[in-house]
């Protein structure tokens, strides 16, 4: 458990509030804290070039080819100006001194701040192959660029081997199917997103590749990628081996905490926050690298959350604490969305895979439904496949703890 930590005071215009990453939780707080009138200055430090932007769409709309990846900015020039941010972009922060709130830079630089805020996010998780950085990640828009120059010099109908059959593997596929290309997903454990949403949950979700004819393989275990003059060679440990054009892997994201290292700051899985996502009374740290107090449905518990929703939450939280002093008492309750194979699946709260599941809407067949989570007897969370309705009126058993039964009893989805 962290302990909640003092709130010494609240920002005012002599203050000058430093932003490490240059993401979506780091442009969000300066947009929510303008907006909740703070007139200090603010410095934004970002290790990519780019202004910053968002990422669900670069492994939907953008590798599927139906937007240019210029249509993710989430901040132009003109609202960079229009907010009075500083920029320091295309330089990594490598050290924070907590004690007087310095920001060390790559380039040797030194930001003096009154607060800072850690917004570092997480990257794409790498893995060791012989054909090195052929095998593409999906993470910046850098990435998305160098892979759709590779996908671009392919041959309709050519195969694609995407390691990892999770969200973003899902959606990978799905983009190079339109495309024209016929992905492969290639997974480690016996079913997708068995780790993430469960046994019973993940086998619903299992079909829906086949339906689309995406060729999802489970239990894969591979022993190597090769590059060839004419493309790429997959080596699996039982010796055979699958000849593809590219490969993408989507086996997860790795957090950015490691240049906090000697920070004396709590780095456990992500930078240990309490309840407000403060690290120390001047330092905070949100989205993805925030391993943050949570007050759930069954108590208070430390959890690091890789979701987009919970990034503007975050956001917002702490841009109003900041700026007043008084903490929003709303309860976060985390939601993740995502295209799987043609369909959006949406999930509330943060269920574990072991959580009882119990489907309360739809059926299978009609590839429509809803199904609540519990532990303990308690609602943990709810997740709907092409339900967002439903969903979305299902969320007050989440904004209150609410009893297994009271749910079954009220069925607030069938509203
Ligand atoms: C392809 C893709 C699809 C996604 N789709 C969904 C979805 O459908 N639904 C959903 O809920 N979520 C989705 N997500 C997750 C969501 O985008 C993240 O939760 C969100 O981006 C987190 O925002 P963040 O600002 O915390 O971190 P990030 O977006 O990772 O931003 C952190 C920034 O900090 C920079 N940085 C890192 N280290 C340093 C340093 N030392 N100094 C300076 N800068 C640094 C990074 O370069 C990066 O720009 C997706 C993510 C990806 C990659």
């Amino acid at each position: 458990m962290v302990g909640k930590i003092q709130l010494m005071r609240t920002l005012t215009p002599s203050d000058h509030v430093v932003v490490v990453g240059a993401g979506l939780a780091g442009w969000r707080f300066i947009e929510a804290v303008r907006r909740d009138g703070y007139l200090g200055a603010i410095t934004l430090v970002g290790e990519e070039p780019h202004l910053p932007y968002d990422r669900p769409p670069l492994s939907k709309q953008v590798l599927s080819g139906k937007w240019d990846v210029e249509k993710t900015s989430l901040a132009t020039s003109e609202l960079v100006s229009q907010h009075e941010v500083s920029l320091r972009l295309g330089v990594a922060a490598t050290a924070l001194d907590v004690a007087t709130t310095t920001v060390h830079l790559a380039d040797g630089d030194m930001l003096g701040a009154t607060h800072v805020v850690i917004a570092t996010g997480s990257r794409a998780r790498t893995m060791k192959f012989s054909a090195g950085d052929l095998v593409h990640t999906l993470r910046t828009r850098d990435d998305v660029r160098s892979l759709d120059t590779v996908l671009s010099t392919l041959r309709d109908a050519e195969r694609v081997a995407v390691i990892g059959g999770g969200f973003i593997g899902a959606e990978a596929a799905t983009a190079l199917q339109a495309r024209g290309l016929v992905p492969i997903v290639l997974e480690a454990a016996p079913r997708p997103l068995i780790n993430i949403l469960g046994a019973e949950v993940s086998s619903w979700v299992e079909g829906l590749s086949a339906r689309v004819g995406i060729d999802l393989r489970n239990d894969q275990n591979i022993a190597d990628v090769v590059a060839l003059d004419d493309g790429l060679v997959i080596l699996m440990r039982d010796g055979s081996s699958l000849s593809v054009g590219a490969v993408i892997a989507g086996v997860g994201a790795q957090v950015n905490d490691e240049w906090l290292a000697t920070s004396g700051l709590t780095i456990d899985n992500g930078v240990v926050v309490d309840e407000n996502l403060l690290a120390a009374p001047r330092v905070a740290a949100l989205g993805d690298v925030a391993r943050f107090m949570w007050n759930g449905p069954l108590g208070r518990e430390l959890v690091r959350i890789e979701h987009w929703q919970v990034a503007n939450d975050h956001a917002a939280h702490l841009a109003r604490y900041w700026i007043s002093g008084v903490a929003p008492e709303a309860r976060l309750v985390p939601y993740f969305w995502s295209d799987q194979y043609g369909k959006k699946i949406q999930m509330l709260g943060h269920p574990r895979a072991d959580d009882e599941v119990v489907m309360v809407a739809g059926s299978i067949d009609e590839e429509k439904w809803l199904a609540l989570y519990s532990r303990e007897g308690v609602v943990t969370g709810v997740v709907a496949l092409s339900q967002p309705r439903a969903l979305m009126l299902s969320k007050r058993l989440l904004d209150e703890t609410t009893a297994l039964e009271v749910a079954l009893a009220e069925e607030p989805w069938a509203r």
